[in-house]
């Protein structure tokens, strides 16, 4: 599917088949949501920028690099906040930034109730996290909010689980940002819930079930 990496790795596949599996308790859960995280960072940021930068080690100076550009991981809160301690582990020298939104259990709207974006995130290169891309409704209105927020540079889509519809949805809405994810499943059900899926993401890292 253009624009959408499946990230295809043994490992990311098997950490998602603890994450989808029920007795999976929540401290398994954040854990291995956390690992998963990272992998599918290091993918999304496989063309990430970088500077030349000479380097002094014990016996002699060679070449080295650094990023070119700040880094900035918005979290979709709350189940985004599950991705942010891979994040930060892979990038320690991210900015994080969370956007509040929920989803209105009938409209399945996204609602705003919080906005923290770093004013770094202008012209960095922004990756936005949330492990459930359902109806797509959270990820474009965060894509909005960024975009009305004055972030002018590349943006990124990273989620664990993906729907066709919010897949569909992400792409009419923000064509030119890229969406990473461990599998794409098959169908959103009609309580707005990803089949075969992993039921509430946010209950699932939280315990709060
Ligand atoms: N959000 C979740 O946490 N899980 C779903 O299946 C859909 C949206």
């Amino acid at each position: 599917m253009t624009g959408v990496t499946v990230v295809d790795h043994p490992l990311v596949a098997r950490h998602l088949s603890v994450l989808r599996d029920k007795v999976t308790p929540s401290g398994d859960f954040r854990r291995r949501l956390s690992d998963i995280s990272m992998l599918l960072l290091f993918e999304a940021l496989r063309d990430l920028r970088v500077r030349e930068d000479a380097i002094e080690t014990p016996l002699e100076t060679t070449g080295g690099m650094r990023l070119a550009d700040e880094i900035v991981v918005i979290a979709i809160l709350r189940a985004g906040l599950g991705m942010t301690d891979g994040a930060l582990r892979l990038i320690p020298e991210a900015r994080v930034g969370h956007l509040g939104l929920y989803r209105d259990e009938e409209s399945l709207q996204p609602v705003g109730y919080y906005e923290s974006i770093p004013r770094h995130a202008a012209d960095a290169e922004v990756v936005v996290v949330d492990p459930m891309l359902a109806t797509g409704g959270s990820a474009v209105s965060a894509l909005e909010r960024l975009k009305r927020g004055g972030v002018q540079g590349r943006m990124r889509l990273v989620c664990l689980v993906a729907a066709p519809e919010g897949i569909a949805a992400v792409q009419e809405a923000h064509p030119e940002v890229p969406i990473f994810c461990a599998a794409i499943d098959r169908e959103l059900d009609e309580r707005g819930y990803i089949r075969p899926g992993l039921g509430d993401a946010g209950d699932r890292i939280f315990g709060t079930e």
